[in-house]
């Protein structure tokens, strides 16, 4: 078999690789450079995995027995209907995922809104970086994660990495760092923090009165890069007089760092000739998401950096498709090129595509954490389709999500093996994987690629778009309106998205696999797309970038007595989002196999713990089992679960639903637990 160039099946980085039957290895691709992480070179086992789905399943008797296609489809259809018709369109919802393809996300907002015509559908991506999102569009008038090429990071003399730890989650990004005075900005010192030249280490939920300080220093340090602001930003003044009021030494009372290290950023980033501020989860996952996020571009802002050549600030998307996922209408807001749903224009023209009138579109729905709580409740959906997604263990509360899941008349679920949430549906559509269908991907820097088709999926397993398509035309849908070729679908997203802020009506698929390297927008064919954005302006209409008020309130659940910790959530090196696909590969399930806590050894003699005893951690929302690693380097004040494992050792039985005001994000990052032996 000749080989095949695609793409991994995991994070945003999307790195390059060669495929010779299932094997894999790297390819000479930039953001890569001929380098893989242990997921991507393990990649080619989930695709031989045991237990793999072949046939749809149906709840009978209370249990998930095999069923036909036809069988399936017809009762999915059946049951859709007559919601529809005894409660209303919105009584059924779609939930998707930053994992799907672009064609996957356009055709499930499509699906949505059109055969079902419900406002309820949102994604997991909500979960993920859509305070990034939100950050981004308020301050430059556009979200694209990263507005320039990865490779430029080399000609970086300083980088500040808030909330983000790429040695573990995307280990071949930080070549791109090699040339760089790293600044990481984590309270824990993770892989990521032992390779910085200053590990900035915050009390956890305070990261936004350390961008305060930092600002203050930059400004009072003589820093300030007055002309930029003056000609390219607006709202510093406003800004300002918030940060004025954080000079470093109150900064350090509230954070916990060094007044002196705060100034040391500072000067690290104002003296090198080019520099970054780039943010991640750990800025991103706090009630305060947005303005948290807004405070570390505010810095960014006040030093000159974005939209100039060489320099910048972005945000480092975490799923497969973090950045595709949110731009082609699987989010409750938005319609496909990146459109605001209430937006007349945009509803107008994405209507003219779809062959509807705009009055027949529904119009914003609930966000994820929302949509989750609502299910089954009074006025909420009665039925929620899941596709690429495994709320049970990804979501906040997770054990509140799981009695939601429960309590619906329907729940079905499309993936390839049993997930945890495959697992309580009613139905389960068995679905192919990555290298069995073709599609398109967005990478973290808007470049758009191909991950092409290797091999033929295993005898009884359909793409979502066949799935998709057959619920739709049982629907009444046409045939034609729901294609199951993906290229089909792209080419009616990009007509969907021509004119919009991601405008990807210029890259084909032929333009993709000639190996066109098509970062969006890209307006026309002739046009080249667009490595580099706001170079000349910002996508404002007076194109000003914008500073933005903001300041620190803390993590909206304190720790007190019964509750004396707060937790962290994150991720390891060996697994990817819930587990559901690496926990499947024996190579990295044998080196993390199981739920874990990190705890400050003091922490752990405090609480009648030793390395390697069973702890039980508990918050006002549940309690999880793990054992626990002793970490010198930890907090005392803050112990870290990560979120990949299943049963027991669920971390987000744990977490805070609580949500950033705009961008609906939950605050997984931080909350007050408790620790105990587990046998007590
Ligand atoms: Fe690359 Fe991310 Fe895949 Fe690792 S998981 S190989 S960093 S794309």
């Amino acid at each position: 078999m000749p080989h095949v160039d695609t793409h991994c099946p995991y994070c945003a980085l999307q790195c390059g690789m060669r495929m010779d039957e299932t094997r894999v290895g790297p390819r000479d691709f930039p953001v890569n450079a001929g380098g893989l992480c242990q997921k991507g070179w393990t990649s080619g086992e989930l695709l031989r995995t045991g237990d793999r789905l072949t046939t749809p399943l149906l709840r009978r008797n209370g249990e998930l027995r095999p069923a036909s296609w036809d069988e399936a489809l017809d009762f999915v259809a059946g049951r859709l209907a007559g919601l529809r018709r005894d409660h209303g369109a919105d009584a059924v919802a779609v939930f998707g995922g930053g994992g799907l393809t672009n064609e996957k996300a356009y055709q499930l907002g499509k699906f949505a809104r059109v055969a079902l015509g419900t406002r309820n559908i949102d994604y997991n991506g909500r979960f993920c970086m859509s305070s990034a999102a939100a950050a981004g569009l308020r301050a430059f008038g556009l979200d694209r994660g990263l507005p320039f090429p990865v490779t430029d990071l080399a000609g970086a003399g300083t980088v500040l990495l808030a909330g983000a730890n790429p040695a573990e989650t995307m280990p071949p990004f930080l070549q791109h760092l090699r040339n760089a005075d790293l600044i990481v900005v984590d309270p824990r010192r993770t892989p990521t923090a032992e390779q910085a030249s200053l590990h900035l280490a915050p009390a956890p939920g305070t990261d936004l009165a350390l961008a305060l300080g930092i600002l203050h220093a930059v400004v009072a340090e003589g820093y300030l890069g007055k002309s930029y602001v003056d000609e390219r930003t607006r709202g510093f003044e406003e800004a300002w007089r918030i940060a004025a009021a954080w000079w470093p030494e109150r900064a350090e009372r509230v954070t916990g760092v060094a007044a002196a290290d705060q100034r040391r950023a500072a000067e690290l980033l104002a003296q090198a000739e080019n520099a970054y501020v780039l943010t991640a989860r750990g800025t991103e996952q706090h009630a305060t998401g947005t303005d948290t996020v807004g405070a570390w571009i505010n810095l960014a802002l006040a030093l000159g950096l974005p939209g100039r050549a060489g320099s910048g600030y972005g945000c480092l998307t975490g799923q497969g498709n973090g950045q595709g996922g949110r731009e082609h209408g699987q989010k409750a807001d938005q319609l496909p090129g990146y459109r605001k749903i209430d937006d007349p224009a945009a509803r107008e023209h994405v209507a003219r595509v779809w062959g509807v009138t705009p009055e027949s579109l529904p119009g914003p729905g609930r966000s994820a954490t929302e949509l989750l709580d609502s299910l089954g409740r009074d006025g909420g959906p009665k039925a929620l389709l899941v596709f690429g997604s495994n709320v049970v263990l990804s979501a906040p509360r997770a054990q509140h999500v799981q009695e939601r899941l429960s309590s619906v008349d329907l729940l079905v679920v499309a993936d390839f093996v049993l997930s945890e949430t495959a697992a309580i549906a009613d139905v389960v559509f068995p679905v192919t994987q990555w290298a069995e269908e073709d599609g398109t991907l967005t990478n973290l820097e808007g470049r758009i690629l191909l991950r092409r088709k290797a091999l033929d999926p295993p005898e009884g397993v359909r793409t979502d778009l066949g799935l998709v398509h057959g619920l739709a035309t049982r629907l009444g849908q046409p045939a034609e309106r729901f294609p199951t070729a993906a290229e089909s679908v792209f080419d009616e997203l990009r007509a969907a998205s021509k004119g919009g802020p991601a405008d990807y009506s210029g890259a084909s698929y032929q333009r993709l696999r000639s190996g066109e390297a098509l970062h969006w927008p890209v307006p026309s064919e002739d046009h080249a797309g667009t490595p580099r954005m706001f170079l000349d302006r910002f996508a404002h209409s007076d194109g000003r970038a914008r500073f933005t008020a903001v300041d620190h309130s803390g993590p909206a659940e304190p720790s007190n007595a019964e509750f004396p910790l707060q937790a962290t959530t994150g991720r390891v090196l060996q697994h990817y989002q819930s587990g559901a696909q690496t926990r499947r590969i024996a190579e990295l399930n044998t080196v993390v196999p199981e739920a874990f806590v990190e705890v400050h050894p003091d922490t752990a003699v405090r609480s009648g713990l030793a390395d390697g005893e069973r702890a039980v951690v508990r918050s006002r929302r549940g309690e999880t089992v793990a054992r626990v690693r002793c970490v010198p380097s930890m907090r005392p004040d803050l112990v870290f679960l990560p979120f990949h494992f299943p049963g027991e050792g669920r971390a987000n039985l744990l977490t805070n639903p609580v949500l950033d005001p705009v961008s609906r994000m939950p605050e997984f990052k931080v909350c007050a637990v408790s620790l105990a032996r587990a046998d007590t």
